[in-house]
């Protein structure tokens, strides 16, 4: 095999894992409890955020909604990849840590963190996660939810506009409740 048909096969395998890693599925969610070769983005989340993730989905399906997990864990150096997309996209660091936390900040990094989808389903979710200890967190990212296990007891927390909004990513401190670190 030439060089160039290896360097397109690693590329092709490069852009598999990647996009395997990206994408856990309803179905990895179903899977997690049985099996140990799941997507690092599902296996490595929080297991209490796993538990809320499970029941909240089974809750979900009930109303007819599937709530499919986009992004979960994420490793220091994926997030900056993704930060580093976003300078490029938004033009400078500060506009892209409206969107993006900056590495070593962000809830994902923690497994402390989902984005889900469909729309329909991040809508179902704003309006029952709360009741799994499952919140939404900032106003331009409806796809966000993080766990906050007092949730269930004391009802999600007001919402922030965007990450550059929230404290806990500005070092101030923690807001009841919620698990730090933050950031989308
Ligand atoms: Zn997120």
């Amino acid at each position: 095999m030439s060089p160039a048909r290896l360097a397109a096969l690693a590329l092709a395998l490069l852009a598999f894992g990647c996009a395997a890693t990206q994408e856990p599925s309803v179905l990895a969610l179903d899977r997690m409890g049985r099996s140990s070769s799941v997507e690092p983005g599902i296996a490595r989340l929080d297991v209490r955020l796993r538990e809320a993730l499970r029941a909240a989905t089974a809750a979900a399906e009930v109303d007819g909604v599937d709530i499919v997990v986009n992004s979960g864990w994420r490793s220091r150096a994926q997030q900056a990849q993704l930060f580093e997309a976003a300078v490029a996209e938004h033009g400078s660091e500060a506009a892209a840590a409206a969107w993006v936390a900056r590495p070593g900040t962000s809830a994902h990094e923690a497994g402390l963190a989902v984005d889900v989808g469909p729309q329909r389903a991040a809508d179902w979710l704003a309006e029952h996660g709360a009741d799994h200890g499952l919140c939404r967190v900032y106003d331009n990212e409806p796809w966000h939810f993080e766990l906050d296990p007092a949730a269930p007891d004391r009802g999600c927390p007001p919402t922030y506009a965007d990450p550059t909004d929230d404290p806990r990513l500005q070092g101030r401190g923690t807001r009841s409740g919620r698990l730090s670190p933050a950031g989308g």
